[in-house]
């Protein structure tokens, strides 16, 4: 019996030019993101308009996690307490608690055959909710068809907020994930396409809202120490209205993040091949099904999903418990019981009113996921799939 024995949650290593540049950040003391010097850019301005320039956008804030942006992003947007806002039912934790935190109410869509949100039960609840606001989920580097849901927006008026922890440097019909919606939220958070420990970034295109996402993040009154962000009149109201919720980046993690977006398609691409590779293997299983992707998605592959629609809950758990003895670890977004990092929409029982979403449940109920760190290689990746297909045939 084949074992795999690698970690799946072992990441590479930091970039070296990373290491340097985190040296020299140490070596100058200067750790903070608005202690420079006289005409000097600190590692988080750079690195600020280093992302804005990769995404097109002009805006951008760095910022000390993917859910604290997602936080002031609804916050910037004017959310008022109680108000009501769309997400998914099938994302993680940091979304719901991002809505709660800014004093929102989450309104859950299901999830749909493809993994991506239902545009059908979006429609429908947007238009009996009422919500304005709408923090979409690209679950596991997947996108969802963006020219329907920037219909349905378009249509009820709502304020769009990219959840893009899973796809940065994803793209639908050629435009990148993140930039579509109002504002965009991303995570530098170990597990997500750049690792800087903790970290996440925030892009818009409005200046308004630009503007008091800085104040929010905790500029003080140095917001004109930014430059990937709009001109200093902007802030002349905002600077007065807008409280600090302290959350800045600093320089250090910074500049352990400027390589890796140097090398983040280089990455994306490489995950992608793993994915293949998977994909691939697993297909040759008749009872296990992969949605195939349309072709204007560009996905990033560091996940993949599988389904296992004619197994019993019972019968998954078996089959995560006989690979887990075998070296590979399965996510399953199903079980009841919250795990790890993954915990089903019930499972948030600060929730009020929390829906029954049978769809959702049944979709979840058999789908599995495994993460593919880039220290995997290809014939890894081989070998996962291969004791996956033989404890799945071993089960049926
Ligand atoms: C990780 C994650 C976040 C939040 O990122 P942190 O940087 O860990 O706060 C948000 N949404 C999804 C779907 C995530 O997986």
């Amino acid at each position: 019996m084949t074992i795999f024995k690698k970690s799946f949650t072992q990441q590479e290593s930091i970039p070296e030019e990373g290491i340097e540049a985190a040296i020299a950040v140490m070596r100058s003391g200067r750790l903070h993101r608005y202690n420079t010097l006289p005409g000097e850019k600190s590692e988080v301005d750079l690195l600020e308009l280093e992302f804005a320039e990769y995404l097109g956008v002009p805006y951008c804030l760095a910022c000390s996690s993917g859910g604290y942006a997602l936080h002031i992003a609804m916050r910037a947007a004017g959310l008022q307490a109680g108000e009501k806002v769309l997400c998914n039912a099938f994302t993680l934790a940091p979304v719901p608690g991002a809505i709660h935190n800014s004093g929102g109410v989450p309104v859950l869509v299901d999830v749909a055959e493809d993994y991506c949100i239902d545009l059908d039960d979006l429609e429908a609840k947007a238009a009996e909710s009422g919500a304005k606001y709408f923090m979409l989920s690209h679950m596991r580097g997947h996108v969802a068809d963006m020219d329907r849901i920037m219909a349905i927006c378009e249509r009820y008026n709502i304020f769009l907020i990219e959840d893009c922890a899973h796809t940065m440097g994803a793209s639908w019909n050629g435009v990148k994930s993140g930039t579509f919606g109002d504002v965009a939220c991303f995570s530098a958070q170990t597990y997500k396409h750049m690792n800087s420990g903790e970290g996440g970034f925030l892009t818009t295109r409005h200046p308004d809202i630009m503007a008091k996402a800085v104040m929010h993040s905790g500029s003080y009154m140095l917001f004109d120490r930014h430059f990937a962000s709009p001109s200093k009149d902007v802030f002349d109201e905002i600077r007065y209205e807008t409280p600090n919720y302290s959350g800045r980046m600093d320089n250090l993690r910074a500049a352990i993040l400027r390589p890796q977006l140097a090398k983040l398609d280089e990455k994306c691409a490489s995950w992608n091949r793993r994915y293949t590779v998977i994909e691939n293997i697993l297909a040759e299983c008749s009872v296990i099904r992969i949605p195939t992707r349309p072709d204007a998605e560009v996905f990033v592959g560091s996940s993949i999903q599988f389904s296992i629609p004619s197994f019993s809950a019972a019968k998954i758990a078996q089959v995560i418990r006989d690979c887990e003895e075998r070296g590979v670890v399965l996510k399953w977004f199903g079980n009841a019981e919250p795990t790890d990092y993954t915990s089903r929409y019930d499972s948030w029982r600060y929730i009020e009113n929390m829906p029954n979403l049978p769809k959702t449940r049944a979709i979840l109920a058999t789908l599995l996921d495994i993460r593919i760190p880039l220290t995997f290689s290809e014939s890894d990746c081989e070998l996962i799939s291969h004791i996956i297909v033989d404890v799945v045939k071993g089960s049926e």
